[in-house]
């Protein structure tokens, strides 16, 4: 996957964009970018997770709120990331994705190159219940068939995760949105 392309096709549609080519240069662009947050919500992504950008935001003195639509900077990352542009996120509460849309003055997402697609909302959407949804009901403990089996089953269970499905086509109105693209795999 050309990181570049990825990147021309996000800023045609409004995105801020940059690539990295390590995790390591994508997370110091964030802390530079946080400069002057003093609140950074939280996604509550594996990604951000395996960047450390926790323990650096702790570390400079930021206040961190989990899953908080008012802060500063949002960070998180995308379920899938289709080739031409569009960001894609299932959540099952929505306060991700909602803080994702409107609340916060910016919102940064992080991007492994594993969560980019090549063929389109259906195939972000197919890539999301097969890597994602799997491994995250088994974190949280859920008893869905995917937790089960590994394998989707559009299920209509209790312990469903899968509840609301965000497309960002373009930044929302009122949310300056930002995505940086790394030429590593992170999260799942
Ligand atoms: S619909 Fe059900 S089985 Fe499919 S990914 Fe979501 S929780 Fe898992």
């Amino acid at each position: 996957m050309d990181l570049e392309k990825v990147k021309e096709a996000l800023l045609k549609r409004g995105f801020a964009a940059e690539a990295f080519a390590t995790k390591a240069a994508a997370a110091a662009r964030v802390m530079e970018m946080a400069k002057d947050a003093g609140s950074v919500g939280w996604g509550g992504s594996e990604t951000v997770k395996e960047m450390g950008l926790r323990e650096a935001m702790a570390a400079a003195g930021k206040e961190i709120r989990d899953h908080q639509t008012v802060c500063d900077l949002f960070l998180l990352s995308a379920n899938a990331l289709t080739a031409d542009g569009r960001i894609v996120n299932i959540d099952g509460r929505g306060n991700r994705v909602a803080a994702s849309i409107y609340g916060p003055k910016q919102v940064v997402f992080v991007v492994g190159r594993n969560k980019i697609v090549e063929g389109g909302i259906d195939d972000a959407v197919a890539r999301i219940k097969r890597c994602a949804c799997p491994p995250n009901c088994r974190r949280l403990g859920k008893q869905t068939p995917c937790a089960l089996t590994g394998k989707c089953a559009d299920c209509n269970s209790p312990d469903r995760i899968c509840m609301v499905t965000v497309i960002h086509e373009r930044p929302a109105r009122a949310t300056p949105t930002a995505v940086l693209l790394i030429d590593e795999d992170l999260g799942y």
